[in-house]
């Protein structure tokens, strides 16, 4: 069986990698590689998923495959963008930073609270070469937080196309329209599967 490491340690992100890679063994890289330091020093997401994926495939040279993403809200100038985990504090409670962001966009309406989710995937081959995928998301930033599925900022990102928020969508939804089911499609769809 073909194998892929998964340069994440987020057992949500395996799952669905598992489940969009059938035909693959996916490791993750705390199995192959434990205690590896990554930095992230990109300025996009593009370029942190190919420094992720392109970091543990050098160290196994075995086909690797590494994820980044965020929220991109327009009417912040982006931000969180690349920020996303960190913003606010890396250990500031999501519930916290949903407060925040609402309240900085108190005076945003309609189209002015657009936003959309960005995931770049990056596979890196053991021959030196690196492929980059992106999905995209694309919403707006709800009035209140609802729902209590997802994670992060999925209980203020409102889908208008189905009129709920990010976290009050079944997780096959989700998957269906995610920035990160359309990427892992892209990958999966160039491995031939
Ligand atoms: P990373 O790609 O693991 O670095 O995560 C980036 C950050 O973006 C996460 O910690 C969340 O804050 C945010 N994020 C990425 N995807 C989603 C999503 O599907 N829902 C909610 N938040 C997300």
């Amino acid at each position: 069986m073909k194998e892929i490491i998964v340069a994440t340690g987020n057992q949500n992100k395996v799952r669905e990698i598992r489940e969009m890679l059938p035909g693959y063994r996916v490791r993750t890289v705390d199995e192959v590689c434990p205690g590896l330091e990554i930095i992230e020093n990109g300025k996009t997401f593009e370029e942190n998923a190919v420094i992720k994926a392109r970091t543990v495939c050098d160290q196994v040279n075995r086909l690797t495959l590494a994820d980044d993403s965020g929220l991109v809200i327009d009417y912040l100038n982006g931000e969180p963008g690349i920020y996303s985990a960190r913003y606010l504090g890396h250990d500031t409670p999501y519930e916290e930073k949903n407060r925040i962001i609402l309240e900085r966009m108190r005076a945003a309406r309609g189209m002015a609270r657009s936003a959309r989710f960005i995931c770049a995937i990056a596979i890196a081959w053991p021959d030196g070469r690196n492929e980059v995928f992106r999905g995209v998301f694309e919403g707006r930033i709800a009035e209140m937080p609802a729902g209590e599925g997802g994670f992060g900022y999925d209980p203020i990102f409102y889908v208008p196309e189905f009129g709920m928020t990010a976290a009050e969508m079944s997780p096959a939804r989700k998957n269906a329209c995610s920035h990160r089911g359309r990427a892992l499609r892209s990958v999966a769809e160039h491995l031939g599967l």
